[in-house]
């Protein structure tokens, strides 16, 4: 079904125009890309992260919601964590998919503050409400669409200070083997740079946003991730890329040559003055093409060449008809996400790391799949628990909060680290 809908999804685009016709081309009802090296296409049903670079205003998100759309039609779950100040996330509620498919809709909200739809909007759409500190992993199951944008906060604090814990919760708990989630985050450097003031936040943050790299294509996340500025993503992380999407570059980005291979392909007269619908196309295995990006306009059901995504200047919160107010009730403050966790979870997870941290009678150490056997707990949970969980929050916060509070004896230790130092001594 949700192939056959991918499939009808396309739309006939004429090829672009920018190169000469005998290259081979790519038309996915996202792309339409004129390959300068290496042919290649994107592989939606495969956990993958993208990186958009380009300047303001140059259409990133445009980009990024695009990919949005063909995951929906692929029935993946898309979560639009971080977008820009004009709530451009929003206009996806208008993408025709999302009542030809049914999408649950979750709208996400700061603690003082609820979603009001004060009149019916041209496009029917229906959507649970919740603040955003009280979503639990169980949602990331019953919804299909779930939207975090400013509009819905008192401040832009309050917006990064509830959305940076959900980040980490979702590499630390993520897992969705069966249903693939794609993660748009709208610009990367405001997640390290707003709100945060002292060095051990920034190295929190830092961390969080490194991991959500690293990890999120082992816990079957998608990434699509739009910066600025090249420079402020990580060294380790901007490289973990698969696809790389590059708009009309500022003159610090082109100045900095940072993408050699771009030069020997572009002139930096187009690099620079792009159109806001026209990209570089780039993949970790060297592929370079460029071309077009539109979100499909939904078959005719929105007008010509005009896709569901938000026009500028448009108030995007008028044409739905919703509103921020006031919330009704007072909503106790939550609890420590971490201490609010199961405590049968928090046995478990000691468990892992003790049996893994004891060594077989031959001297080797176990391996997971013998902490698997002996702990009877699954393969995905226990390598999530030793790697993700536990060691990233030493390298977070010096100890693991959990086995601290169980009175686990590697609180402070990386364990992975520590089994290959301790082999090291011993030989
Ligand atoms: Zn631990």
């Amino acid at each position: 079904m949700s192939q056959l809908l991918a499939d009808t999804w396309k739309r006939q685009r004429p090829p672009y125009k920018g190169d000469a016709p005998t290259t081979p081309t790519y038309d996915d009802g996202v792309f339409n890309i004129i390959w300068r090296h290496k042919p290649t296409f994107v592989n939606y049903p495969k956990a993958h992260v993208t990186v958009c670079v380009g300047d303001k205003d140059t259409g990133k998100g445009m980009t990024l919601d695009g990919m949005a759309d063909k995951h929906m039609s692929f029935n993946h779950i898309v979560f639009m964590a971080q977008g820009a100040h004009d709530n451009e996330d929003l206009a996806i509620l208008r993408d025709p998919l999302v009542q030809l498919m049914k999408k649950r809709v979750l709208i996400l909200t700061g603690d003082s503050t609820e979603v009001h739809q004060y009149r019916e909007p041209e496009m029917h759409f229906t959507f649970d409400q919740k603040p955003i500190s009280r979503l639990t992993m169980g949602d990331m199951y019953n919804y299909d669409l779930i939207l975090n944008v400013f509009k819905f906060y008192v401040s832009t604090e309050e917006y990064y200070d509830k959305m940076r814990p959900v980040l980490k919760r979702l590499y630390e708990k993520g897992e969705f083997y069966d249903r693939m989630l794609y993660l748009k985050i709208g610009e990367a450097a405001e997640i390290l740079n707003q709100n945060v003031q002292t060095y051990a936040e920034t190295n929190m943050v830092r961390t969080i946003l490194t991991n959500v790299f690293k990890q999120s294509r082992h816990i079957g996340i998608s990434l699509g991730v739009a910066t600025q500025r090249w420079e402020d993503v990580q060294k380790g992380a901007r490289l973990m890329g698969d696809y790389y999407l590059i708009k009309a570059l500022g003159m610090t980005e082109l100045i900095g040559a940072r993408f050699d291979k771009l030069w020997s392909y572009f002139t930096a007269d187009w690099l620079e003055s792009m159109e806001s619908n026209e990209l570089c196309f780039m993949s970790d295995r060297g592929s370079v093409g460029r071309g077009t990006v539109y979100p499909a306009n939904g078959l005719g059901l929105m007008k010509d060449k005009i896709s569901w995504h938000k026009e500028e200047n448009e108030s995007i919160m008028k044409f739905l008809g919703l509103e921020a107010i006031e919330r009704k009730e007072h909503l106790e403050p939550q609890l420590d996400i971490e201490l609010s966790d199961d405590p049968e979870n928090d046995q478990k997870h000691k468990k892992i790391i003790e049996f893994y941290m004891v060594k077989n009678p031959d001297g080797s150490w176990r391996s997971m799949s013998q902490v698997e056997t002996l702990t009877n707990i699954g393969h995905s949970i226990v390598q999530r628990e030793i790697t993700l969980v536990h060691d990233t929050k030493v390298e977070i916060a010096g100890v693991c909060d959990i086995c601290a509070r169980t009175g686990g004896s590697y609180q402070d230790a990386k364990v992975r680290r520590n089994r290959s130092e301790a082999a090291k001594r011993t030989t």
